[in-house]
């Protein structure tokens, strides 16, 4: 390409309102533009670079056995009636009406389409199992669109679902739909882990996700130091033992704690170890009240307080109703001589001996609290987050944390949909059973962004070979000096024509805005046609390392081979 020809507003100033480095950068390079809070356009480099993700995607799929479909944006309500989700999705869900005052949702996901699409064109077990998927555009109002293209409220996504006559059939798609995410995300380069997590809203079991290692991701992971164990810290289990003191149990003490609410705060004015007090948080469970404990120097996980007790909702009880239901300020909380209210605690709050609680009085603390003896607990368990320097669930090393970007995601779902929209097929001895489903989704434009925040230095972007939207960029210095246009075009024609992706500065700028919008855009190669063109002479630099050398235009194929690898 020519690039007097092509769309590529980059800019000088760094946009105020990005944040984050592949935001910023895939502005200043003109790769995209902002319509609207969460909605990009594409300009010609970030549309290139989208496709050749797309095409790896797109290629790991087809090696499965998937098939590639296009489903619509626009979806009935019906639809989202039937399974129960038109209600339950929320305020993400754009909806609207058509002329005729009907209901539909631009498509934030397709299990319902997909569920009725093959519900009524497969009757038999023959016809099984069946993967599908596309790639395309989907809506979701985010609450907060932001980071670009890592939170857009429309983005791309690949979708699949799979379709199975028994649980082994799922079991083994999973496996191969596993193992094409690991494949495209080691192709794009991508330093990613997949992680054990939490199934969530979608109502199914087996999930993993795959993360991209950023410190700018907003979900944190939880990884082994010594095998490739990896879960989402909402999920990783917490094997820790812990040992009980033989001190002898004291006699139970109120003192008076004024002004102390936290745990740092109580630890301090009593001098005990945060270990020694016991953390108590009233939630609400569904419609009921629980207190939960846990020990001083740990944190609730809500959401295995959510599977443990097998709730819908679980969220912090609000100071009124904190009021209401045990007559305190929440910085007061504990669980002796609590009545009406189921106490649950986690498995550390056992081994506590002569440890410290909230009396449920404005200022006031017990002394000498001992678990069982002093309260009853209806059941201890594993509630708490995993923390740094815990014991691996797998057994072996110890946990360390690491920030990542969710860029594809997993999950076998059952028959959730199946169920709730009636695709049944007719099984080998001709009886009616739900199908049951698979779902599988890459963020394709989020994956751009996080390639973004991966591949840069302080120039701009750095894109490896499969990911460039050009391999190199070959830039005469002097458009108007005779001998380097002629040269420059002259390798431009030959560098194409051995099968380079190649993509020639031809216009009058001068060469410090040249070099300066080069490094921004990131390619691989920069050839360089300055005052030694007569000579035949170049220069090739290696983007990355920022290595150069002159070289001759008769080793310059084997010189730009070296560096692309
Ligand atoms: P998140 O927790 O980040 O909101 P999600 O759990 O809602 O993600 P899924 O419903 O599993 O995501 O969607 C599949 C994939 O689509 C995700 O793994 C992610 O890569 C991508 N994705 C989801 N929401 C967005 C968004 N708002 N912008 C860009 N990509 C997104
Ligand atoms: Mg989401």
């Amino acid at each position: 390409m020519k690039q007097s020809k092509m769309f590529i507003p980059t800019l000088r100033e760094v946009p105020a309102d990005a944040e984050v480095t592949s935001h910023r950068l895939l502005l200043r390079a003109g790769y995209m533009r902002q319509t609207s809070s969460g909605v990009y356009s594409y300009l010609p480099l970030g549309k290139k670079v989208l496709k050749k993700i797309e095409e790896i995607v797109r290629e790991e799929m087809d090696n499965t056995g998937a098939n590639e479909i296009l489903m619509p944006t626009l979806q009935q309500a019906e639809l989202w009636q039937e399974s129960e989700r038109w209600f339950s999705y929320g305020p993400e869900l754009m909806r609207m009406r058509d002329r005729h005052n009907r209901e539909f949702a631009l498509g934030p996901t397709h299990e319902e389409v997909v569920t009725s699409l093959v519900r009524d064109e497969l009757a038999s077990y023959k016809k099984l199992p069946l993967t599908l998927y596309q790639i395309q555009t989907k809506f979701r109002d985010e609450k907060r669109p932001r980071f670009g293209l890592l939170r857009g409220r429309e983005f791309i996504m690949k979708d699949a679902y799979s379709f199975h006559a028994n649980q082994e059939s799922l079991d083994e798609v999973y496996e191969d739909l596993f193992q094409a995410y690991s494949n495209v995300f080691s192709r794009c380069g991508l330093n990613f882990r997949a992680v054990i997590a939490d199934s969530g809203a979608m109502g199914g079991k087996d999930t993993h996700e795959f993360m991209v290692l950023s410190e700018i991701g907003e979900d944190t992971i939880a990884y082994s130091d010594s095998s490739d164990y990896a879960a989402n810290i909402e999920m990783a289990p917490v094997v820790a033992t812990y040992e009980k003191s033989s001190e002898a149990q004291k006699e139970l003490e109120k003192v008076s704690t004024p002004d102390q609410k936290s745990i740092e705060d109580i630890s301090s004015f009593l001098n005990v170890d945060a270990t020694a007090c016991i953390k108590s948080l009233l939630f609400k469970v569904d419609d009921k009240f629980v207190l939960v404990l846990v020990r001083g120097d740990h944190e609730v996980n809500d959401i295995k307080v959510k599977n443990l007790l097998e709730a819908t909702i679980v969220e912090l009880a609000t100071p009124e109703e904190t009021a209401e239901v045990l007559g305190c300020e929440v910085g007061s909380l504990g669980p002796i001589n609590v009545k009406n209210v189921e106490v649950i605690a986690d498995h550390a709050v056992a081994s506590i001996v002569n440890g410290v609680c909230g009396a449920n009085e404005k200022d006031y603390h017990f002394v000498n609290v001992n678990p069982d003896r002093d309260f009853e607990v209806s059941q201890y368990a594993d509630i708490r987050f995993i923390q740094e320097g815990d014991a691996s669930p797998c057994g072996n090393g110890t946990i360390k944390f690491a920030m990542g970007i969710e860029v594809g995601h997993v999950f076998k779902l059952g028959t959730r949909y199946s169920e709730s929209m009636g695709a049944n097929f007719l099984d080998e001895n001709g009886k009616s059973k739900p199908m049951i489903m698979g779902c599988y989704g890459i963020g394709v434009s989020r994956t751009l962004a996080a390639s973004a925040e991966q591949y840069n230095d302080e120039k701009g972007l750095v894109w490896p070979k499969q990911l460039a939207p050009f391999h190199v960029h070959l830039i005469p210095v002097n458009m108007k000096n005779e001998e380097q246009a002629t040269l420059g075009n002259e390798l431009y024609a030959s560098l194409k024509a051995k099968g380079f992706d190649v993509l020639i500065d031809d216009r009058n700028e001068r060469a410090g805005v040249k070099f300066n919008d080069s490094d921004l855009m990131g390619l691989p190669v920069r050839v360089t046609v300055g005052k030694k063109a007569s000579e035949g002479i170049v220069e090739v630099k290696n983007r990355k390392t920022g290595d150069s050398a002159e070289v001759h235009v008769d080793q310059l194929v084997e010189t730009i081979n070296e560096i692309l690898g």
